[in-house]
């Protein structure tokens, strides 16, 4: 077990009312874990400590170039009053994979799940218990080198803070409409788009704020050199169901290797569903679309699980899936993989994680 220092805090916020909608990533718990970084030294200090600001100089690498990346996991109360993590080795083999890609220090995997397990135990009593609310986990390493030159940085900060989250779907699941994008791209095979950093979101805002102002609420990224092949959509990877078949993009290169993705694929695979990981071209799925193939479309990320597409827009064409409904393939995975989360189904699979 990591050796983590504990300081804790003196002012105990007051925990979210009952009622309290707890808006995505507004209100934070009351601790934090902190480590760093030199190079020649390690990661050296764990410890947790009240949630506060961080200084930092204002020449700090991160702030000019970018280098930094996060991860993002969720912890969940079953009705016994035990606290599940959803597959952290997996996020822990995704940070190595980013930091690799931007040349961060590795981090062992105890060390990061240790971290996150003893942070989430102090700030236990956070953990809402209301259907669809969870307590979301936020894990990020930044570049804190004073230095304007380019190269990667020297010493870094490991950071993890929590935070209450509401239902995604306060009424049950909710299709969304989804605009795909032909102008902007977020990522190229060799650029960043299958590590998890800052860097790929921000690239991501224009098309974001451009399927807002027209009533989409996520953008479906096309592939970056032809824009031709369906890549994922804002922080989630997508799958279709045409002809009874379970289709998703294969992982290119720069398209984010999500933990829920990989689930459903596994889960498809033990119901006997044929699954196919390949290259999907939105002329493909327009066809499959006005023929009628196309059965269902969802998106899967940690933060909804599965999100059922009603309706897509290409350019000038929209189109609508079957009724616009959840389909029932989505709403079957939904179903399984929230009830492992919390407890209700028995983990055959080994997912959950208790935190002690
Ligand atoms: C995190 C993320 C996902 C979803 O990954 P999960 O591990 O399933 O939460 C998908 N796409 C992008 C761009 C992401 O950042």
């Amino acid at each position: 077990m990591l050796d983590i220092r504990i300081e804790k805090t003196q002012n105990p916020k007051t925990l979210p009312e009952k009622d309290n909608p707890l808006v995505f990533g507004t209100i934070f718990t009351d601790h934090m874990f902190i480590m760093n970084y030199e190079l020649g030294k390690g990661w050296f200090d764990p410890r947790i400590v009240p949630y506060q600001p961080i200084v930092l100089q204002p020449s700090a690498m991160v702030f000019h170039y970018g280098q930094e990346m996060f991860e993002g996991l969720k912890a969940y109360k079953t009705e016994d009053g035990r606290t599940l993590l959803f597959r952290p080795n997996k996020n822990w083999e995704r940070v190595i994979n980013t930091n690799r890609r931007i040349c961060m220090p590795e981090i062992e995997e105890d060390v990061f799940v240790d971290a996150i397990k003893a942070l989430v135990k102090i700030d236990e009593a956070w953990i809402p218990t209301k259907p669809g609310t969870s307590l979301y986990i936020r894990p990020f390493i930044i570049a804190t080198d004073p230095f304007l030159g380019v190269r990667p940085s020297n010493t870094y900060q490991f950071i993890v803070i929590l935070c209450p989250v509401g239902a995604y779907y306060p009424e049950g699941l909710n299709p969304v409409k989804i605009w795909i994008e032909d102008e902007y791209v977020r990522a190229v095979k060799g650029g960043l788009g299958e590590a998890k950093t800052g860097a790929n979101y921000c690239a991501s805002l224009k098309a974001q704020v451009k399927a807002h102002d027209e009533g989409y609420s996520q953008v479906l990224w096309l592939d970056g050199v032809e824009r031709k092949y369906i890549e994922e959509v804002g922080a989630m990877n997508i799958f279709f169901k045409i002809n009874g078949t379970i289709v998703t993009p294969v992982l290119n290169g720069s398209i984010l290797p999500g933990i829920t993705r990989k689930s459903v694929i596994e889960l498809c695979e033990l119901w006997g569903l044929p699954v196919e990981e390949r290259k999907i071209s939105v002329d493909e799925l327009l066809d499959a679309a006005k023929s009628g193939a196309l059965e269902e479309v969802f998106g899967t990320g940690t933060a909804a699980v599965i999100s059922p597409v009603g309706h897509l827009r290409f350019e000038d064409t929209v189109f609508q899936v079957k009724d616009g409904g959840i389909g029932q393939i989505s709403q079957k995975l939904y179903d399984t993989i929230t009830g492992i989360q919390l407890g209700k189904l028995e983990d055959t699979l080994n997912w959950t994680v208790e935190v002690k």
